[in-house]
Parts: structure tokens; C-alpha cells; sequence
């Protein structure tokens, strides 16, 4: 097959830059060192910007002006409804420049521009719902009668590190920065080093919403030198980490000696359940979209189909069939549904991957790089078949278009086999016996079960997972406990009674009689 000029050439956005900045206290400004690294764009693979490297300097820079904003306000101490009215702002603009995100985001993650299109959106309405949020807010009160009233005083902690990965780079900064800043913190970010474009754009949408100087610093740089250092630094109480499980461990470990406030959201390897008796029309589309969506790189692919032997062959060759059809094209083209990888060196990660498979499942439909693409980070949607819990391709996450499909007789093999991964992200049920689904989901080890349902969250909803995929919870009222301290205040309403310690006249009174 040969190909077009037009699927080999990337749509550059216009007024792409060409050189990125940190932004630190309201200033764009290069490290102090003058150090930079480079960035590709994941279809040519040419460097198209220089990006400002922080080193620890740089990074204290930046803390010490969020500190600055966070001790001397107005911010942290604004009313909840003033913070609001910043953060709807902040969603209007969002919103209003949908087009030209998803535009730099697409081009620089290579995520298929439709779907990037969704985070765009998704972004806008973490502000929202944060900023109605805080606003509606309520804290609890005790009182037992006429001696005592106990309360809870929420306050924001401090200076959070927030550290994203690059697989949808602003709707999970948005993610973190909603929540951090409606409840009055103030934020260093760091985000992944494959993918700084979209986040240039957070210091004028700041800015133009009213945002003070200094409650938002932007730092680039690499996670072992920057990321290391902004997690280790002492004026730095809350670090909220997205990212690969092994980092996550790292993080922890960093975080420890100083008891931070830590909230890892990591891996994972998650199962999509099909029994025999499920609409499988929709169970269909929906674990086909759940493990090819955002290019097969997301925390939540269900990645591991488990499909009931009664419907296995049938599934597993319309499964396959859809694999093939799924068309893979330019990032920027609204027909494509699977783009291309973010980097070479995932793209070499996610071929291994591939290689490994070949000798643990029964290949079905990709198998390598897309046809029609000699260049590019772009694999081909890769089905395998029959394989076994112990296969490489079903215990560790690959974060690409790869599935690993196994089939099962019954609800316990069915539950072993979901069960069997270090990972607990989410899981996918799809079965009509609503016994079966309830059950099903309350004996699976993941922290999110979608039943007969597609990967989609109700923002109140905790978001999180158990073992290697994370500790803690965000989303809701989840997040808003995270970036606060809930201080417990009690005041007595009669005569405090304490025990008389060390006071001579009680003792002689309680000796003479
Ligand atoms: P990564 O762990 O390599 O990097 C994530 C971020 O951490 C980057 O900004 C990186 O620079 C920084 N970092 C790296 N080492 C660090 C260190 N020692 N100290 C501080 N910061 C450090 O992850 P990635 O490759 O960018 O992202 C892919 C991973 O993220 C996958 O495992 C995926 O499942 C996971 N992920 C999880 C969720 C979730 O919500 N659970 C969402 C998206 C992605």
C-alpha cells in the first residue's frame, strides 16, 4: 500500500511556539541555568519547540511564590463564592477555546483530534463542577446539649505538587488544578515532558479569569530531576501524582520521611467481564472503544477482555473484525479513531509488547505498525486471543492498542481470572441477570465498576484504584477532602471540669474526709 502526502503530514496548529516557558508568579521565564530539552510531535517525530528544564533552583523559585501567594492571599482566604465566580471563568474560557486546544493537544499527544476534542470539554467541567462545589459546601457541627459544640474548620493545606503523566495532558492537569485551587491551595505543576504544549495555555486563561499571581506556577521539566525535588522540597505539604505505578512507588517513598498529604492515581491491566447472557451488541462496542479509545493509552483501557465460552468464538471474531476496520490516521483528521503513539520510545515499548504476545496468544488482527505507515508512532489495532493468566500481555500494562482476550466457564473463573493482576483500577461487567452484575461488581479488587456501561464518570463519583493502581481517592467530595485539612474546633458551654492537678486545698478537703 502506498502512502498520501495527506496521511503523513501532520496539520500544524497555528501560532504553534517554537520555545516553552515555566510560569512562575505570574512571569514566563526560562531556568535560571538556561538548560532545555526538546520536544517531538509523535508523526514526524522532529523536534518542533525547546522546552525551559527546571532545575531544583527553578523549582524553588516556584515554590517559594506559591508559598508567597498562599501566606499573604487574597486567594486562600477568599470567600468560597468569590474563588467560584473565577473558576466558572476560568470553564467559560476553557470552553470558548476548545477548538485551538484540542488542536495543540492533538498534535502534540497524537490523540485522534475528535477525541481530544471530549478532554477539552471534560476540562471545562472540572472548573464548573469544582466551582459549585465549594460554594455548596458543608461541614459537619456536634453539639451534645448544653455542655459542648464541636465543629469541623475546613482550611486549604498549602503549596501542592502536581505532577500529570501525558496521555491526556490537560484534561488531567484540569483535573488536579480544579480542586486544588477552588478550595484556596496553591499549586506548583509538573507536567509529563513528552507532552508540555497544552499546558501553556493554563497562565492566559488564569490570567483573563482574575486568577492572582503566584496561586499558579508552571514548571517543565523531568520527573528524576524536577519532579524528584518538587516532591522532596520541604515547603511542599501535598503532592497529588498521576502516572506509571513504579513512579508512583518512587513518589512514596520520597514523600515518607516528611509525611505528606499523597494521593497516587497509577496503572492499571483492567478486566471487561462478558457473559453469555450480556446485550453483546453493546458489549461490543463498548470493549472494543474501551481498549482502542485514546489510542489504547489510558488508565482505565479495559485491556483484558474475558469472554463466557458459550459466546467466545463468535465474540472473539467480530471482536477481531472491528480491530481491523478501526481506521488509524493523522491525529488531526476527524475520521481517525486511532492515532498516533506519543513517542518513539512508547512506540518501541508497545511493539515488544506486540513481539511478546506473538508468542503467548493467537493473533488476530494487527500485529505491528499500521500498514500504510512507514513513519510515525503508529501500531496497528492488535488482537490476540486464548491467552493465559500468566502471559506477559495479561499481567503488565501496555498502555497501547493491545487486547488480550481469555475465555471462562464460570462467575468464579470468571471473578479469578479479573482478580489475577497486581493492577485494580476499573473492571467492566456486561451481563442482563442484575444479581449476577451486583455481586459480580462487589467481588471484583478494582476501585471503579462500570456495569453494562462504557468507561463513563459522574463527576461526584471517587475515582481511584486499589493495590499496584493507586492509594487514595479523588473526584467529588473526595478531592475536596484531599486538598483540605479538616481542623476539629470544640468549645465547652457550661464550667469546664477538669480534674483540680496539683491543688494543695482539694487534696487536704479530699484527705479530712
Ligand atoms: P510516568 O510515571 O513516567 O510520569 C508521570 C509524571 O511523573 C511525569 O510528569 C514525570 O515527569 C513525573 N515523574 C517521573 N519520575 C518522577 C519522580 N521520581 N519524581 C517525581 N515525578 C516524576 O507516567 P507516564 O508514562 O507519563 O504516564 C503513563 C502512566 O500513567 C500509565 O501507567 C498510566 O496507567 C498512568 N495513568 C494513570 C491514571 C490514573 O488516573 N490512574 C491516569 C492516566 C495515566
Amino acid at each position: 500500500m502506498t502512502t498520501s502526502v495527506e496521511t503523513t503530514q501532520q496539520h500544524i496548529p497555528e501560532n504553534l511556539p517554537t520555545h516553552l516557558q515555566h510560569f512562575i508568579d505570574g512571569e514566563f521565564v526560562d531556568s535560571i541555568s538556561g538548560k532545555t530539552f526538546d520536544v517531538q510531535e509523535p508523526v514526524s517525530n522532529e523536534n518542533y519547540a525547546t522546552v525551559a528544564s527546571a532545575q531544583p533552583e527553578d523549582v524553588d523559585l516556584a515554590v517559594a511564590a506559591a508559598k508567597r501567594a498562599f501566606k499573604e492571599g487574597p486567594w486562600s482566604k477568599m470567600l468560597p463564592r468569590e474563588r467560584s465566580r473565577v473558576l466558572h471563568k476560568i470553564a467559560d474560557i476553557v470552553e470558548s477555546r476548545d477548538d485551538e486546544l484540542s488542536l495543540l493537544e492533538s498534535y502534540d499527544s497524537g490523540l485522534p483530534i475528535t477525541q481530544a476534542k471530549g478532554q477539552a470539554r471534560r476540562a471545562a467541567e472540572n472548573f464548573r463542577f469544582f466551582a459549585d462545589l465549594i460554594v455548596g459546601q458543608e461541614d459537619n457541627a456536634f453539639k451534645v446539649p448544653g455542655r459542648q459544640i464541636n465543629y469541623v474548620n475546613r482550611k486549604p493545606i498549602g503549596v501542592a505538587a502536581l505532577i500529570t503523566p501525558w496521555n491526556v495532558p490537560f484534561m488531567q492537569e484540569s483535573w488536579k488544578l480544579a480542586p486544588a485551587i477552588a478550595t484556596g491551595n496553591t499549586v506548583v505543576m509538573k507536567p509529563a515532558s513528552y507532552t508540555p504544549l497544552s499546558a501553556v495555555l493554563w497562565p492566559e486563561i488564569f490570567r483573563e479569569a482574575g486568577l492572582p499571581d503566584g496561586v499558579f506556577n508552571l514548571i517543565f521539566g523531568s520527573g528524576g530531576v524536577a519532579g524528584d525535588y518538587l516532591v522532596k522540597h520541604p515547603d511542599v505539604p501535598i503532592v497529588s501524582f498521576t502516572g506509571d505505578s513504579s513512579t508512583g512507588a518512587t513518589i512514596s517513598t520520597a514523600a515518607a520521611p516528611q509525611f505528606k498529604s499523597l494521593s497516587l492515581e497509577l496503572g492499571g491491566k483492567s478486566p471487561a467481564v462478558v457473559f453469555a447472557d450480556a446485550d453483546l451488541e453493546a458489549a461490543l462496542d463498548a470493549t472494543v472503544f474501551g481498549v482502542f479509545s485514546l489510542n489504547g493509552e489510558r488508565c482505565t483501557a479495559g485491556s483484558r477482555v474475558l469472554v463466557q465460552r458459550d459466546i467466545y468464538d463468535d465474540f472473539v471474531a467480530r471482536f477481531a473484525e472491528r480491530a481491523k476496520n478501526i481506521k488509524v490516521g493523522l491525529p488531526s483528521d476527524p475520521k481517525t479513531e486511532v492515532g498516533s503513539l506519543v513517542h518513539p520510545n512508547h512506540f518501541d515499548k508497545v511493539m515488544s509488547y506486540i513481539e511478546i504476545g506473538k508468542t503467548e496468544g493467537k493473533l488476530l488482527a494487527g500485529g505491528g505498525r499500521a500498514e500504510g505507515f512507514p513513519t510515525g508512532n503508529y501500531v496497528a489495532p492488535t488482537v490476540f486471543a486464548d491467552v493465559a493468566p500468566d502471559a506477559q500481555i495479561f499481567q503488565e500494562e501496555i498502555f497501547g492498542p493491545v487486547v488480550a482476550i481469555t475465555p471462562f466457564d464460570t462467575d468464579e473463573e470468571a471473578l479469578e481470572l479479573a482478580n489475577n493482576t497486581k493492577y485494580g483500577l476499573a473492571a467492566y461487567v456486561w451481563t442482563t441477570n442484575v444479581k449476577r452484575a451486583h455481586n459480580f461488581a462487589h467481588a471484583i479488587e478494582a476501585g471503579m465498576v462500570w456495569l453494562n456501561s462504557n468507561n463513563v464518570r459522574d463527576l461526584r463519583t471517587p475515582f481511584g484504584g486499589v493495590k499496584a493502581s493507586g492509594l487514595g481517592r479523588e473526584g467529588g467530595y473526595r478531592s475536596v477532602d484531599f486538598y483540605t485539612t479538616q481542623q476539629s474546633v470544640q468549645i465547652t458551654l457550661n464550667e469546664a471540669h477538669s480534674p483540680k492537678f496539683g491543688n494543695v486545698e482539694d487534696a487536704a478537703a479530699t484527705s479530712d474526709s
